[in-house]
């Protein structure tokens, strides 16, 4: 089957042709970097009137760069949550549009369905279960996904996303935005032994993940004025690393083997996340399984191919599907202590 696949649910307009052999056709993608960039952080009203500029023009783009029409999709997909309500709603309403004018099915994708999803678009011998390390702007999760639409979560974070730590962690030390990348770039530079940081909730009796503690541990660090910025950064990307180790270690430790460790997410970029993922699996005797770094960030692709994943699977959509703010991907998972998400 040949899907498109929409995704707007934060800062990415994007579009993108998948077919079900793994092939991408197509794939367009506007960043609104330059949008938000003055306000350290993205606005939504100003990102959902973007993605109401962008799409059209992406989803044209994507058609022609595949050499297709809307009559050649089986289905058209879209995120329809969780995410920025507003830009949300640009990406279902654009994509219900489109089924409707081409008479072809919806598919209503779950944005971290898409992230999970996302590294059997590339690797064809990735086969269910795994375990997933779900890390984004908006999310820390440790998952087993047991099949498309089938997820068991075994942590999340108390606080905040791992992401949200980074771009924070950027903010304070005045790296600019996005703040990932800029992170990691400067802790190249710097030395991770040279700042003293906590590692929350490392030992603990229970699975879940806190980085809001670093957070805060890092302004202090940098207001005493005493540390280079390079050397908090560092510092700030080595306890992080240590934190989901260490709470990664805790869970496998209690679950039934699985074959392989995968991760996803915007966060899956960073290298010395990678590096420690990999060791970890290898130690366990899992297969490690990472996107590549522009399938890791949000894009048109995975939304598409977990529309391939779901179409194969018989699951549309009717076009009264309503975009939703919030979509847990295990609703049965008991809530964490604290604000988890
Ligand atoms: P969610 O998927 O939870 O809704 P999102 O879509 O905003 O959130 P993604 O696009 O998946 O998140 O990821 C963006 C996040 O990834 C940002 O917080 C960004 O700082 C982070 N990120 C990107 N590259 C890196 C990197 N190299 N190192 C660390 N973090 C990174
Ligand atoms: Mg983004
Ligand atoms: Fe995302």
């Amino acid at each position: 089957a040949i899907i498109l696949g929409l995704e707007s649910s934060c800062d990415e307009t994007a579009a993108a042709i998948v077919r079900s052999d793994r092939t991408i056709l197509a794939h367009a993608l506007a960043g609104q970097e330059d949008h938000h960039r003055a306000f350290g952080g993205v606005v939504p009203e100003i990102a959902a009137r973007a993605h109401a500029e962008l799409m059209a023009p992406l989803v044209q783009a994507a058609l022609a760069d595949a050499g297709m029409t809307l009559q050649d999709m089986d289905a058209i997909a879209a995120t329809a949550g969780p995410g920025l309500i507003g830009g949300v709603m640009v990406g279902l309403v654009t994509a219900k549009a489109l089924a409707m004018a081409a008479d072809k099915p919806l598919i209503a994708v779950n944005h971290l369905e898409g992230h999970a999803l996302s590294p059997r678009l590339v690797d064809a011998d990735l086969a269910f279960p795994y375990l997933l390390l779900l890390v984004s702007g908006g999310h820390c999760q440790l998952l087993r996904v047991n099949g498309v639409g089938d997820y068991n979560r075994l942590a999340t974070t108390i606080d905040d996303a791992v992401g949200e730590a980074f771009d924070k962690t950027a903010k304070i030390l005045g790296l600019g935005f996005p703040g990932g990348p800029a992170v990691e770039r400067a802790a190249a530079n710097g030395n991770a032994s040279a700042v003293p940081l906590p590692r929350p909730l490392k030992g603990a009796d229970e699975p879940h993940f806190s980085f809001a503690g670093l957070k805060s541990a890092v302004l202090r660090a940098h207001e005493t004025g005493k540390y280079r910025v390079e050397d908090i950064a560092a510092s700030f990307q080595q306890a992080v690393v240590e934190c989901l180790l260490d709470r990664l270690r805790y869970s496998v430790d209690r679950i039934n083997p699985l074959p392989a460790l995968v991760v996803a997410g915007g966060v899956a970029a960073n290298g010395a996340i990678r590096a420690m993922l990999a060791d970890f699996a290898a130690a366990r005797g899992m297969r490690f399984v990472a996107p590549p770094l522009w399938l890791c960030t949000d894009n048109g692709a995975m939304i598409a191919w977990a529309g391939a994943e779901r179409f194969a699977a018989g699951l549309t959509d009717g076009l009264d599907f309503v975009a939703r703010p919030r979509w847990p991907l295990d609703p049965d998972a008991p809530a964490a202590r604290g604000a988890g998400v």
